[in-house]
């Protein structure tokens, strides 16, 4: 698969009166032509923020540090003006935001807002870019597109905004698209239809996407790698298989054990003992090291490094290293 998205050691700075806070370290990733990346973890460990800072949205006492490198197609991203970035977002790259109410403008109507990106990137006249609006609604499994386009967000359902977050989010045909929970504010049978949307639109547009939820159902569904945060790092990247059977990072077999499974009478719903550090709680070692059931002396001194399980497949966990010289000594024996 051809490479779309680039990501090196991106660390994302906060300016705050407690000096200069780091919410995300460190972290590096890419995502190919028409994959869908999922990024999980629990509330508070980077996901969002990390989104965010692909797409230049930072809050204003957010930034970017020097180190880190982004690269979308042959573009490098890291030092872009906000003017630059502009220019990208909503054209090669776009996001759906979780929450369709906030997200869009309740004073426009559906068509206003679609119409937009319309005429900034693809300077299209008003009437080719309404004609294009009903498209999109259409696309996105609007009824009666020609009325919608009239109506104001309030005026729409749940489901029915999201789609029109989606179709806002395609107009421009992104090489990258991000969506943020897209689903966690619906109920679960328009879930099911806007996630097969999602995936149908990435096939015909073939597009690349990051998928932030902390939804393991969702994941199983749409995703064909999955990276798991915990504090602001990646503790293991894989595909979705992998992930799934063979998961090697602690953390991320809690996150397994953690998922109700209907199927099995005898299953029993395990937890994560403990809660996710502060952001500027400085911890020694291993990051997840007061809450993992497998912790040594070396893990609460020393902070692992990243392991491959194999050429697809990584683990920041000191028992990966183990697992790999176990693994030399028994196929050299
Ligand atoms: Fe647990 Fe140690 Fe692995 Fe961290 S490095 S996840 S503390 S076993």
């Amino acid at each position: 698969m051809e490479q779309l998205l680039d990501v090196q050691n991106l660390k994302i700075q906060f300016r705050t009166g407690e000096g200069k806070l780091s919410p995300v370290r460190d972290i590096s990733f890419q995502v190919h032509k028409g994959e869908t990346l999922c990024i999980v973890g629990e509330s508070g460990c980077g996901k969002s923020i990390t989104s965010l800072s692909l797409m230049g949205l930072l809050p204003a006492n957010g930034e970017i540090a020097e180190e880190s490198f982004i690269k979308l197609d042959s573009d490098e991203l890291t030092g872009k003006s906000q003017d630059e970035l502009r220019k990208l977002r909503g054209n090669r790259m776009s996001m759906i935001f979780q929450e369709p109410m906030t997200a869009l403008n309740p004073v426009f109507t559906v068509g206003y807002q679609l119409r937009e990106p319309l005429y900034i990137h693809q300077k299209l006249s008003r009437k080719e870019a309404n004609q294009k609006a009903v498209e999109l609604l259409d696309k996105v499994g609007i009824p009666d597109p020609k009325k919608r386009v009239k109506q104001y967000p309030h005026e729409l359902s749940g489901g029915m905004r999201q789609r029109v977050m989606i179709a806002m989010a395609l107009a421009c045909k992104p090489s990258l698209l991000i969506a943020d929970e897209p689903t966690t504010a619906l109920d679960v049978t328009i879930q099911a239809q806007i996630l097969d949307l999602i995936e149908d639109l990435k096939q015909e547009m073939d597009m690349g996407i990051i998928f932030v939820t902390h939804d393991m159902g969702v994941v199983a569904e749409i995703a064909d790698r999955v990276m798991v945060m915990y504090a602001g790092e990646v503790v293991e990247i894989g595909e979705v298989e992998e992930i799934f059977n063979h998961p090697k990072h602690p953390y991320t077999q809690g996150l397994l054990a953690s998922v109700p499974n209907v199927e099995d009478d005898e299953h029993t719903l395990e937890s994560i003992p403990g809660t996710l550090p502060n952001v500027n709680e400085k911890i020694e070692g291993c990051r997840f090291h007061p809450r993992c059931p497998l912790a040594t002396e070396q893990c609460r001194k020393q902070a692992p490094p990243i392991f491959h399980v194999n050429e697809n497949h990584t683990s920041k966990c000191w028992l990966q290293e183990e697992a790999n010289i176990n693994d030399k000594s028994t196929t050299t024996s």
